[in-house]
Order: structure tokens, then C-alpha cells, then sequence
């Protein structure tokens, strides 16, 4: 089977985890604060926080801006669950904003929209988790503008997008937000088995996701209460955290992995343009690029015209399957899922999502993906198509 997705693992990847392996600290070393200097270092951050996945990355920037019971966050449907759940997790309130149908973002519009009616009903979201699906920037200028406009802050979920750029700067340089959040898990760009990581420019939210990160335990002076007697072993619980930490093993492997996300995302790029020229005469729409934005593209999701084929999705879906061909459907539209219906949410709410869930087949795209195996896919889908 050819899967939608793999990681790229090499030899000193291998070695570079082997060595931590045979080190005296498995975690809480110094590879850790080196993965996090250089992360920081690729994407222009100033300040990057580790932890043990994406999902405990937004739970924890959610807390770091203070997000709680009685607020409101609100993100798009057509992404991964945890990009919703992270409210959940702080007792807030979700909702959802209507994608744009070229790019599958969060609608700029519809973000406007939603926002003049919130304004009405005094229920302003504290947060607005922005998705680069696919690994496309969102239209971040033009978020950013909203937000201040309307009081909220900025989590970019950049799960899809390390190695991405927007107007020529690095996702994760956080030009336009507050705090931008990395995955890596297998299937993503690069990864460290599970594993994220937290990019900030502010050095006070930097400090509290430390702290968020590892039980709320500080050891530093600075942040304690005065005491009496300085005894050397003291530590104190400033806040309730949690053990959210990465280790130095995966760390190792995310590290010695960042030195070839460049190649990976050229790679992927390369692959992209091949699927756009030899698919172009098939009944699908492609993923639209916009000029602005240069894509690491985790997926390339195909839509499928299905009123000049004469298969349904899940024809097409199981078709590509009998070929030997793995593909995804990314997303269900989130407040679909059986736990958000019972919370309330119903269908129709985001109509653009909805008809795009409908239409939608992500085709593999990573890395190693070979031109050979590339073709094997195009013939495929120009079979199943036909
Ligand atoms: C993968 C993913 C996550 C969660 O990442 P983990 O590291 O697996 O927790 C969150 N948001 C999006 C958009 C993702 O694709």
C-alpha cells in the first residue's frame, strides 16, 4: 500500500537518538533546550517551548492566554479535533468559522461576519485558532487586522505547517500572532515519533508554558515567593500543570530531523507540481495556491467534481484502496463528530465545509514518496475517474 502519508527517517537520525540513548539524561537534558533554540532559530521566534504533542502545545497556550470558563474560542471545522478540543480542555466554549472554498482556511469574510454579529451579542471570542490546512498560511495579515480591531488573540495551528512561508517570512516568526503551534507527530512534516512545540515573541507567555509544560513546578528564584531560609532544594508549585514534557530521545530525533526540513518541503513542493500538471485534465479541482503563501504542504487534497464523474466519494475512496493506494479524508468537519452534535452543534452550520468533507480525498504526499510511486497514483485515479 502506498499510504497518504509517512515519516523520512535516515541513518543519523538513528544516530542521533542512539547517542541520547547512551547519554546520563534520557530527559530534562540540554537536547531538548537545543531543539527548542533551533526551531526558535529556523522560523524567526523568539522564544520555543517543547512538549510531548501538538494537541498538549494548544492546551497549554490556551491557558497561557487565559482562556476559561465563560470564554469563547473559535476555530474552522476542517481540521484535526484538538484544534477545538483545546478549549474544551480550559472549560470554555467552541465555535466554528466557515472556510473559504479555494483555500479551505478560515473564510476571512466569515470570520468578519461572525465577528460583527458576536459584537451584537456581546460574545467576542478571547481566541481564534487560525489552521494552515495543509500546510497553506492563512490570510494572517487580515486576521491580525480583526484582532485588533475586535480584542481576540492568535494561536496559529501550524500542525500542517513547519517550513511554511507567508509574504516571504517563516511560519512561527509570529508576525501576525501570539503564539504559533507545531506537530510533530509521524505524519507531519518532520516529526520526533509525538511531540510540539510552542513558538512565542512574548517572554512572559514563554515563561508560563514552561511552567504549564512541567506540573507548574519552578525552581527559580525569581518566580518563587521570598523565603526565610534559602534552602538550595526548594522548589514551588505556582500553578496547576501537567507533565507535558518532551524528552531528550525525541527531541534528538526532531532536531536531527529541522536539518533537512528544507529538503523535505521542496520535496513535497516538487511532488505538488507534478500532481497539478499531470492531473490537470481530470475531473477534480486542485489545491488553489495564493501568491503570497509558499506551502509545506502536509496534504494535497483533491476535490472531486462529482457531478461529471459517475462514482460517488466513497466509490472513489474505496477504488483508490483496491489499487493499492491509502488514501485520507482530512477533514470530518469537527462539530460532526458525535461529541460535538451532543454539545449542541448541527449540521449546515459551515456550508462550505460541509460540501467540501463532501468532495474531498487527500492523495499521498511525503517526502519519499517516489516519482515512480507518484505516477502509480495519477494512473490510478485516471482509472477509477475515467
Ligand atoms: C496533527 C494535528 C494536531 C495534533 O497534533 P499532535 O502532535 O498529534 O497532538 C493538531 N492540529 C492539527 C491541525 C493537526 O493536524
Amino acid at each position: 500500500m502506498i499510504p497518504y502519508a509517512r515519516q523520512d527517517l535516515n541513518q543519523s537520525d538513528i544516530d542521533a537518538v542512539n547517542k541520547v540513548l547512551l547519554s546520563d539524561f534520557l530527559t530534562q537534558g540540554e537536547v531538548v533546550p537545543a531543539f527548542e533554540n533551533a526551531v526558535g532559530a529556523y522560523c524567526g521566534g523568539r522564544h520555543a517551548v517543547a512538549v510531548n504533542s501538538a494537541t498538549s502545545a494548544l492546551h497549554i497556550s490556551c491557558l497561557a492566554l487565559g482562556l476559561g470558563k465563560g470564554d469563547v474560542l473559535w476555530t474552522t471545522p476542517i481540521t484535526f479535533v484538538a484544534s477545538a478540543n483545546c478549549a474544551l480542555y480550559c472549560g470554555a466554549k467552541v465555535d466554528f468559522v466557515d472556510i473559504d472554498p479555494q483555500t479551505y482556511n478560515m473564510s476571512v469574510s466569515s470570520l468578519e461576519e461572525k465577528l460583527l454579529e458576536a459584537r451584537k451579542n456581546n460574545r467576542l471570542p478571547k481566541i481564534v485558532v487560525a489552521v494552515h490546512f495543509s500546510g497553506q498560511p492563512c490570510d494572517m495579515e487580515s486576521i491580525s487586522r480583526l484582532s485588533k480591531e475586535f480584542g481576540f488573540k492568535i494561536i496559529e495551528d501550524a500542525s500542517h505547517a513547519i517550513g511554511a512561508r507567508y509574504k516571504n517570512v517563516p511560519i512561527g516568526s509570529n508576525k501576525y500572532s501570539d503564539i504559533c503551534v507545531f506537530s510533530f507527530h509521524p505524519v507531519k512534516i518532520i516529526t520526533s515519533g509525538e511531540g510540539g512545540m510552542i513558538v512565542t515573541n512574548d517572554e512572559d507567555i514563554a515563561k508560563k508554558l514552561r511552567l504549564l509544560r512541567s506540573h507548574g513546578i519552578s525552581s527559580n528564584k525569581s518566580e518563587m515567593h521570598p523565603h526565610p531560609i534559602n534552602e538550595r532544594w526548594n522548589y514551588e508549585q505556582i500553578y496547576l500543570g501537567f507533565n507535558y514534557r518532551m524528552t531528550d530521545i525525541l527531541a534528538a530525533l526532531g532536531l536531527s530531523q529541522l536539518s533537512r526540513l528544507d529538503q523535505f518541503v521542496s520535496r513535497r513542493q516538487v511532488l505538488a507540481k507534478r500532481y497539478d500538471q499531470l492531473l490537470v485534465d481530470v475531473p477534480v479541482t486542485l489545491p488553489h495556491q495564493l501568491k503570497e503563501t509558499y506551502s509545506s504542504y502536509h496534504l494535497y487534497p483533491i476535490r472531486l467534481n462529482l457531478h461529471s464523474i459517475s462514482k460517488s466519494q466513497q466509490e472513489v475512496y474505496d477504488g483508490l484502496y483496491q489499487e493499492g493506494i491509502a488514501v485520507n479524508i482530512h477533514y470530518i468537519p469537527v462539530y460532526l463528530q458525535p461529541y460535538y452534535l451532543k454539545l449542541g452543534f448541527v449540521r449546515g452550520c459551515c456550508p462550505e465545509a460541509e460540501k467540501y468533507f463532501s468532495e474531498c480525498i487527500s492523495i499521498p504526499m511525503f517526502s519519499r514518496l517516489t516519482d515512480v510511486q507518484q505516477d502509480k497514483v495519477i494512473a490510478a485515479i485516471r482509472k477509477i475517474l475515467r
